[in-house]
């Protein structure tokens, strides 16, 4: 996700590229999603057949699922939106929606549990042996709230962000991590898999998509879609009625920008044909066919799915720039190079973070310098950690925590992007460049199509020093 960004800045370093290394797919069998959607007036009616591999090593009698799409119920526990964004979300003041789970087959029985509501657990008419696997068809329906969030109405587009029941990641000895909503930061956590996604709509409308489209027709009024996508975290769309749809190409795949609002389309796509070579280039290449981004009615500034990022239509000039690459950067670091995002949520936004500074230290005209963007990230870092000072008698800067520990929207941008991104200043300073990106290189090339811990990113440098560093921001016994 990407936050507000006030500061404009000058000037430039050039930073050397290197050569593309591809990404190695996860060995297969991979999990598999098969959904057919309907959507008419705010509500979406589907089926998913999700046929489940038992790679856990354990025999299992139950499969979860997350929900997110209760978080927006009116009585939820875990809201999706803060307080102090509810306003700028709910543009038509309070409204509700929910996902509501009408049939699992075949199965013992179901329940919707969690903390919050927040998981569908299916219990197996038998125990699922390792190695085996098992196909459940999901009937749900998903009501949408007026919001400009994930997963809602927004005033000029629909967006269906985390709309079908996506399966847990599976931890072994301590079993299906549950994701229960957080307002803060991105709760997402998940393995890839593969998808076939059929959308119906009415003709008025175009859709933008996770993956690329293999067949598309009208009849009676009707837009019915079918896309595919491997090996990847997550599937999302967005629905709207007065999209211009631009086409590019980078680095071998295709670029599209679906936008109603950018007096600069022109360059908006230029833009993200720019940094999309640029990462491709200096972290490797891009493991899908198709890259999307989708202008649309959200209260923060951005959000990134594999193969398809929003942006916000409340942004502008420089910060709608900065956006637009930011989330481009979360292809490489998110989408192919998965981390839990609600333990560990600096390690894809701090890398975010850095890979848009690196993208605009070879691209000047942009106006953002390294040294504007280091220095605004150590303000903001320095100003959280005297007022925590004051305040508490204490700073708790430790950055590997989980969302709720956060105590709100400025702790988590402090503690994540901005602390994320001196991590890795420090660790190319530590390096030297070519060290640097030769390490980012290798956790690419590692985890592409993978989750990667904190171990696992401090180790793809292959120096104590990064180690160290990597450890001691992440625990908070840097001084920074
Ligand atoms: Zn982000």
């Amino acid at each position: 996700m990407r936050r507000w960004l006030c500061a404009l800045l000058a000037a430039a370093l050039l930073c050397s590229l290197i050569p593309s290394v591809g990404c190695a797919a996860d060995e297969p069998p991979r999990d598999t999603y098969v959904i057919e959607a309907a959507y008419e007036e705010g509500v979406l009616t589907a089926s998913m057949l999700c046929t489940f591999h038992n790679r856990t090593g354990e025999a299992l009698t139950h499969v979860d699922f997350n929900l997110y799409g209760n978080a927006y119920r009116a009585d939820a526990q875990y809201k999706p939106v803060s307080a102090a964004y509810a306003a700028r979300a709910y543009y038509n003041g309070e409204s509700e929606g929910g996902m509501d789970i009408l049939s699992v087959q075949p199965c013992a029985r179901w329940e919707v549990c969690g903390e919050d509501e927040n998981i569908l657990r299916v219990h197996l008419a038998e125990p699922l042996a390792p190695g085996e696997e098992v196909s459940l068809t999901v009937g749900y329906r998903l009501r949408l709230a007026e919001v400009e969030h994930r997963t809602g109405v927004a005033r000029s587009a629909v967006n269906l962000g985390n709309f079908y029941p996506v399966l847990c990641v599976y931890e072994p000895g301590a079993g299906f991590y549950e994701c229960v909503y957080s307002a803060v930061g991105d709760p997402f956590y998940s393995a890839c898999a593969d998808y076939e996604v059929t959308i119906s709509m009415p003709a008025s409308f175009t859709a933008a998509a996770s993956g690329e489209p293999v067949s598309a027709g009208v009849e009676n009024g009707v837009r019915r879609c079918t896309y595919r996508l491997e090996n990847a975290r997550d599937f999302a769309l967005v629905l709207g009625t007065s999209f211009t749809v631009l086409q590019g190409e980078a680095a071998g795949v295709s670029l599209r920008y679906y936008c109603y609002d950018d007096g600069d389309a022109e360059g908006t796509l230029r833009l993200l044909e720019e940094c999309f070579t640029f990462f491709s280039d200096t972290f490797g290449r891009y493991p899908y066919g198709s890259y999307s981004a989708v202008q649309t009615g959200f209260c923060y500034g951005g959000m990134e799915y594999p193969g398809l990022v929003f942006l916000s239509d409340s942004l502008a000039g420089a910060d709608y720039a900065y956006t637009a690459v930011h989330e481009t950067a979360h292809q490489w670091w998110y989408a192919a190079v998965g981390s839990d995002q609600t333990r560990a949520a600096w390690m894809d936004e701090g890398l975010a973070e850095y890979s848009s500074l690196l993208y605009f230290e070879s691209a000047p005209a942009c106006g953002f310098t390294r040294e504007g963007l280091v220095a605004s990230a150590r303000r903001a870092l320095g100003a959280y950690c005297t007022v925590q000072q004051q305040l508490f008698g204490g700073a708790d800067a430790a950055m590997t925590r989980p969302l709720a520990d956060f105590s709100g929207e400025l702790a988590y941008v402090c503690l994540t992007y901005d602390k994320g991104l001196l991590l890795f200043d420090a660790v190319r300073g530590a390096l030297g460049e070519r060290r640097f990106l030769s390490g980012l290189r290798r956790y690419y090339a590692r985890f592409c199509g993978k989750l990667a811990s904190p171990a696992d990113l401090a180790a793809s440098f292959s120096s104590a020093a990064a180690e160290g560093i990597i450890a001691s921001f992440a625990d908070g016994s840097a001084v920074v």
